[in-house]
């Protein structure tokens, strides 16, 4: 008891320590604000859909047969149609405004000085995806052929560093998409067009999967069906947990290419659809669940009238303009922005802020974050 004294005194020293360090955490982490929480991001496009029917949904001047080349107008009609376009986008694409918009943002609307845009000037897929997945445009692109990208992509930037080596996959519904990934250099999968699903986990899914992918009439040879496509991302998830996957759907763009504004919007919703039931799934994993954020957007617009709504490219000038959207755990929940001019070449950024990555310091010619995507 006689010697408590000076224990006393080593206590009151440590109690006095302990106080310091917990007035130091708690002042740094008031500057810091709260952490991140994304370690994965899926990010998706959807090729071809236009900013007029992600705002407004389905479009007046294209639900008839001469324009939109609809069989059954009133069916359409009564599917799509609705008497405001709050009411009409929702219809459209529920998941992307009950969800996506209220916990999220969007950007794009025109009508609230806040257009987003390709800065490619091509305004056709190969350049708008290399632009997305690159965070810059370049002049060499100016082909859809299948000519290996001379750039570095987001994903083979981050498939170098050793926390995502063999963690970034992409599968696509294009099969062009192995050359602007530059598979061949880059070593990402890719697993685009018609080629066979990989087996992954249950042998006779997989086998069910190949059947069908094989034996369905196929409307374009170098295109296949989104369904499968995201089949294909469910089951390479299971199997190998990526922190980057990217989903490229591609139906939008060959159903307007056919003058089918009725299959055209039958895809956006479809492909609503898909990216509400991969969410649904993500948030079921323990690797994914409140730790993932989704970033969606297009390659290119589309013409707004009863023609050009049809076709996109460099010679139509409207067909730059189109939308980004992003949700997840680290973004603030402003819905759709204001007054903020975005474009294409942001993208790649903002997918990279989202995983705790400086891409603009390692590629500064990619476009800056979108502003306030990310939380502080
Ligand atoms: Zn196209």
């Amino acid at each position: 008891m006689l010697s408590t004294p000076p224990i006393h005194t080593t206590s009151r020293r440590i109690v006095w320590f302990l106080f310091l360090v917990a007035v130091c955490a708690v002042s740094h982490s008031a500057f810091a604000g709260p952490p991140r929480k994304t370690e994965n991001v899926v990010l998706v496009t959807l090729d071809g859909l236009r900013w007029q029917e992600i705002f407004g949904g389905c479009d007046e001047s294209l639900l008839n047969k001469d324009g939109g080349g609809v069989n059954d107008v009133p069916a359409l009609k009564a599917k799509f149609w609705r008497e405001t376009p709050e009411e009409r986008r929702e219809t459209l694409m529920p998941f992307f405004w009950k969800s996506i918009a209220r916990d999220g943002q969007v950007f794009g609307d025109a009508t609230r000085q806040a257009s987003a845009r390709v800065t490619n000037g091509m305004n056709f897929s190969y350049p708008g995806y290399s632009e997305i997945l690159c965070g810059f445009a370049d002049p060499r692109i100016d082909s859809n052929d299948k000519k290996n990208n001379p750039n570095v992509t987001l994903l083979e930037w981050l498939n170098q560093k050793p926390a995502y080596k063999g963690k970034v996959a992409a599968f696509t519904s294009w099969d062009v998409f192995p050359w602007i990934i530059n598979s061949e250099r880059s070593g990402i999968p890719v697993n685009a067009g018609w080629q066979p699903i990989d087996p992954a986990v249950e042998l006779a899914r997989s086998k069910v999967l190949g059947d069908v992918s094989q034996d369905l009439p196929r409307l374009w040879d170098n295109v296949r069906y989104d369904t499968l496509t995201y089949q294909a991302t469910i089951d390479h998830l299971q199997k190998h947990r990526p922190r980057l996957l990217y989903v490229s759907l591609g139906e939008t763009d060959d159903f307007a290419h056919m003058g089918r504004y009725d299959q055209y919007l039958g895809s956006a919703q479809s492909n609503d659809r898909i990216i509400e039931k991969l969410w649904n799934h993500l948030q079921t994993l323990p690797e994914y669940a409140g730790k993932t954020s989704l970033v969606l957007t297009t390659d290119h617009g589309r013409g707004d009238d009863r023609v050009a709504w049809k076709s996109h490219g460099r010679d139509l000038a409207v067909s730059q303009f189109l939308w980004i959207a992003v949700l997840g755990p680290d973004t603030p929940a402003l819905g759709i922005r204001e007054g903020v001019e975005t474009t294409q070449s942001q993208v790649a950024a903002t997918v990279a802020q989202l995983l705790g990555e400086d891409y603009v310091t390692a590629v500064p010619k990619a476009g800056a974050p979108l502003p306030g995507a990310v939380g502080k």
